[in-house]
């Protein structure tokens, strides 16, 4: 149901034009009505639970003061008599009161477990939403800044905002049966008072509502402040960090930089929070004394109208229930007017619509065979930025053969990995898979294709053996092809060696009996990955950075075997790799300067020629 709210974030957009009340009203009703679906896709049970309990307690109040005046009543009649019997009616009032104590108790009680339990499960079915989110969300996203915020404001809202908007929506429901109600029987003496008693409740309200923009327009307008908080924190809480975060002396800086922040955030905060109590406070005094008026009124109707000594406690206690239930409903609607604001920050989360989709219908789908991979004149900068990482390249990869991509860092070669696997789109120029534009096929389909280890590849805190076939989930886990791929990367020799086999936990981050690894050893670890999914396309980038000699000779060994039936690419530092694969493809600042065999760029006398030389002359110098 909440997906028929796409246009919302063009809504959000015109809503900060919105500046009439009935269209501010409207935005947020809308944004109400879209949390409130996905309440409902949460859980349709207690949904309907909470509404029903909702009216009762809007009812209650009412009976409960007919009852007790009634009482009162009674008693005045009856002061003095001595008789039990003349006592039934009140007996049979109190009996009721006693049961409308239980029953209000009760469906209190389930309110609240209602309340809690659906919490759960309404933070739990939209983080999950946003989890499945990112799977849609394109890679480019994550080089924005104003991505992150989005996704941090959407996942830190998702667990608290939609349900207190929910409580606040069902005590705003409650509240307004029972005021109804109040303001019926109240208008029965005196039509006056309830309209004075609304009168008077607006500029609260008015206070209410603009404080509660001016606090997320503060919170918004310092959501990098607040970035770079939970930045500070987190790093120093961080595994990885730790080490270089010890040795370096670097926490009490980090704690300074996020004092210092906080000191600036916190006081604009409190300026906000003052100035709202002073004007609140103001208008308290002012209509706590009207209100005196109303109850004088009251009393006067008792002493001249014949109105009885209970009805007053009935009408007082009308009066003093409408003032409790506007307030409430002030403070509620106006925390829901905030949620809503806030809930933006999701919405348009939900909305980020991905760009790397198939141009045509139906996308077509690439054959179970060796690819080829043709750059035409591409050109690429990243999202965000006008620098041209990639320029004009043009470049084949003929299906079977074996690549090494060379050059010096931040030329260019993992940019032009992201570029073939569709990760990214180019800037400019075509991308062609078999003859077809790379754009043509299923966005599924081709990641399929591939088998990639990238450079800073995952680990991930599960077994040993799920590390390796999560390469890949879609096929049936076949221990054979685990052996074979923990072979070929050489991950066997340590994986027999855990404690519990492949079965170890690894990443000691919940299990005791877990495993760390070496960094080498990971690398390892996600080259099986990568062969375990025996994929047509392998694309190694920096394959053997952490690997000692022995073990990146074993796999440039295997490697070999593999790409006669694959296409392959490796980016490598390590140019004495270069020398096993049918050819080299040497960047520079973007662009593809030398292609060809070993032999043929070492006979050019080039770039290649050099750079093989000088490395060739350092490893003899330290060996
Ligand atoms: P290489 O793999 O050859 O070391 P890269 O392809 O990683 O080089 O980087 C090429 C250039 O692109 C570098 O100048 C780098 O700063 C820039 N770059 C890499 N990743 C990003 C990114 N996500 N956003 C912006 N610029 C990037």
């Amino acid at each position: 149901m909440a997906e028929g709210f796409h246009g919302m974030r063009g809504r959000r957009i015109e809503d900060e034009k919105a500046k009439t009340l009935p269209q501010k009203i409207k935005y947020t009703a809308i944004r109400l009505f879209y949390i409130l679906s996905l309440l409902w896709g949460a859980s349709k049970v207690m949904m309907i639970g909470l509404v029903l309990i909702s009216v009762i307690e809007g009812v209650l109040p009412l009976l409960n003061a007919y009852i007790s005046s009634q009482i009162i009543n009674e008693l005045v009649t009856l002061f003095g008599t001595k008789d039990w019997a003349a006592m039934r009616p009140i007996i049979i009032l109190l009996l009721l009161q006693v049961v409308y104590l239980i029953f209000s108790r009760v469906t209190s009680r389930i309110k609240g477990t209602l309340t809690s339990l659906s919490g759960e499960q309404v933070s739990s079915f939209i983080l999950v939403r946003i989890s499945k989110k990112t799977k849609e969300v394109d890679l480019s996203n994550f080089d924005l800044p104003s991505f992150y915020e989005k996704l941090e404001n959407a996942s830190r809202e998702a667990s608290t905002r939609p349900v207190m908007i929910l409580t606040s929506t069902l005590s705003l429901f409650s509240n307004l049966v029972s005021t109804i109600s109040f303001i019926i029987l109240l208008g029965s003496i005196s039509p006056f008072i309830p309209l004075a008693v609304f009168l008077l409740a607006l500029p609260s309200a008015i206070i209410n509502f603009k404080y509660r923009k001016v606090t997320f327009e503060y919170i918004r307008s310092h959501s990098k402040e607040r970035r770079k908080m939970t930045y500070f924190t987190s790093t120093l809480t961080d595994k990885d960090r730790a080490k270089e975060i010890k040795l370096l002396h670097l926490t009490d800086t980090f704690v300074k930089r996020y004092l210092d922040i906080f000191a600036e955030y916190y006081k604009g905060r409190r300026r906000i929070f003052i100035r709202e109590d002073v004007l609140h406070i103001l208008v308290y005094v002012i209509s706590t004394l009207c209100n005196g008026v109303f109850f004088l009124f009251i009393a006067y109707k008792v002493c001249f109208d014949g109105v009885k000594v209970g009805d007053y406690t009935l009408y007082a206690g009308a009066l003093n229930s409408i003032l409790s239930g506007i307030a409430t409903m002030v403070t509620n609607s106006s925390s829901i007017y905030e949620g809503t604001l806030f809930i933006d920050n999701m919405i348009d989360y939900m909305n980020v619509k991905p760009a790397i989709v198939p141009l045509v219908s139906p996308p077509l789908l690439p054959a179970h065979k060796p690819h080829t991979i043709e750059f035409c004149d591409v050109s690429f900068a990243y999202p965000g930025s006008d620098r041209a990482v990639i320029k004009h390249v043009n470049l084949k990869l003929s299906a079977g053969k074996s690549y090494i991509l060379v050059g010096l860092n931040g030329a260019g070669k993992t940019t032009l990995i992201k570029l073939m696997t569709r990760l990214y789109d180019p800037t400019e120029g075509r991308i062609l898979l078999d003859g077809e534009d790379i754009r043509n096929y299923d966005v599924d389909a081709l990641y399929e294709m591939f088998g990639i280890v990238f450079q800073d590849f995952s680990k991930f805190a599960v077994s040993a053996k799920e590390n390796i076939t999560f390469g890949d989930i879609r096929r049936p886990y076949e221990e054979e092809r685990l052996r074979y791929a923990a072979k070929q990367s050489c991950a066997d020799e340590f994986l027999d060696r855990l404690p519990n086999g492949i079965e170890t936990p690894l990443m000691r981050f919940f299990e005791d009996n877990a495993v760390d690894l070496s960094i080498g050893q990971w690398q390892k670890m996600s080259i099986a990955r990568a062969f375990y999914k025996e994929a047509e396309c392998l694309i190694l980038d920096e394959p053997t950075a952490s690997l000692d000699p022995m073990a990146e000779a074993e796999i440039f060994r295997q490697f070999d075997e593999l790409h006669r039936s694959k296409t392959t690419v490796f980016v490598s530092h390590r140019l004495s790799s270069a020398t096993t694969v049918d050819q080299i493809i040497v960047m520079q600042r973007g662009e593809v300067i030398e292609q060809g065999s070993h032999k043929e760029l070492m006979e050019r006398k080039g770039t290649y020629y050099n750079l093989f030389t000088l490395q060739a002359e350092k490893y003899l110098e330290n060996s």
